[in-house]
């Protein structure tokens, strides 16, 4: 052990011994000192990011073209605080539209619950295909939000909170607690946490929210095999015959309570089956084409419908009968 770690080790326990932390603060202190890429006060290096980028998504199992995972992570960044809470860098990869006329800003994530390793899958995929690739639309795309989880295999982040019940919605003060005890019977994988937005997590996803400012959200998760979406409900949705569509409703806490409900910000929820699932990369590539389609579908419903509340025009009239009607499923 270097003079650094065995100081570190040290210090944390001295605080502890004295009481001014507690054991189990000293050692939260001690693994965040010992962490390789540690958080705390240093930003890690691009080549930190870039080397973290690329040695967690290899770990996950399944078809992927390590030459091109390479060369995607070699553009991954991280948010100035984005951190775990055991202060691993939260990195995200970003591919702008080459035309920013009607882009729409797609904000995509994955492993917010750790345990769920094959949901990393879809982001590393498209992250894949996006490096080298003109796009309709601009992405964003997080592919571990949870990594202290993903190291632990755990849904819970490191403060065993579940972080897709702890954004801020207007109904976490009234509702989260009472109704996880209620109807979760207080069950600890989906505990909402001491307070709203009380992760870092949580609020690394804040900080990419208003960073970003998407017009869509696609939140990738297991095991239950199916395509959920919180947005308008008059759109005409591309079939995807591995995953049929199916609405689940939302809880406080969720994303989809967050950005929908309260920001009317649409979120779609890919739910694979497990390592089962979708597997073939033409696969992954035509569930990215889908998402961007509903997208483009659900910005425009929603511009149409607050043009028609304004006085109408001809235009805004064609808009609005034109609304449901399907995109082409291609280019992303
Ligand atoms: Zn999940």
């Amino acid at each position: 052990m270097s003079y650094f770690k065995t100081l570190a080790r040290s210090f944390s326990y001295a605080l502890a011994a004295f009481g001014v932390i507690s054991a189990s603060e000293a050692d939260m202190t001690l693994k965040r000192a010992l962490n390789p890429l540690q958080g705390g006060q240093i930003s890690p290096t691009p080549i930190d990011v870039q080397k973290l980028c690329f040695e967690s998504l290899r770990k996950i199992s399944g078809t992927f073209d390590k030459e091109r995972l390479h060369r995607a992570c070699q553009f991954a960044k991280v948010l100035p605080g984005c951190q775990s809470t055991l202060g691993e860098p939260i990195f995200y990869f970003e591919k702008l539209a080459s035309s920013s006329n009607s882009a729409k800003k797609i904000l995509t994530m994955s492993l917010i619950h750790g345990d769920e390793t094959s949901s990393g899958t879809v982001s590393r995929s498209w992250i894949s295909r996006l490096v080298d690739l003109d796009s309709r639309n601009s992405w964003r795309v997080i592919p571990i939000v949870n990594p202290d989880g993903f190291k632990a295999n755990t849904r819970t982040n490191a403060n065993k909170v579940d972080v897709n019940r702890n954004f801020p919605t207007a109904n976490w003060e009234s509702q989260a607690i009472a109704r996880w005890k209620r109807s979760k019977n207080s069950d600890p994988r989906r505990y909402p946490g001491p307070s709203p937005a009380s992760e870092k997590e949580t609020q690394c996803l804040l900080k990419h929210f208003s960073d970003f400012q998407p017009d869509f959200i696609i939140s990738v998760h297991t095991p239950l095999g199916i395509l959920d979406f919180d947005g308008p409900k008059h759109l005409s949705f591309p079939k995807f015959s591995p995953l049929p569509w199916i609405s689940l409703g939302n809880y406080p806490g969720s994303l989809g309570r967050y950005m929908w409900k309260d920001r009317q910000v649409p979120v779609l929820t890919i739910e694979l089956k497990g390592s089962e699932g979708i597997s073939r990369l033409e696969e992954f590539d035509r569930l990215q084409d889908i998402s961007g389609t509903v997208a483009i579908q659900s910005d425009r419903y929603l511009r149409s419908k607050n043009r028609r509340q304004k006085p109408k025009t001809k235009k805004v009239q064609s808009e609005a009968r034109n609304q449901a009607r399907p995109e082409s499923v291609s280019g992303t």
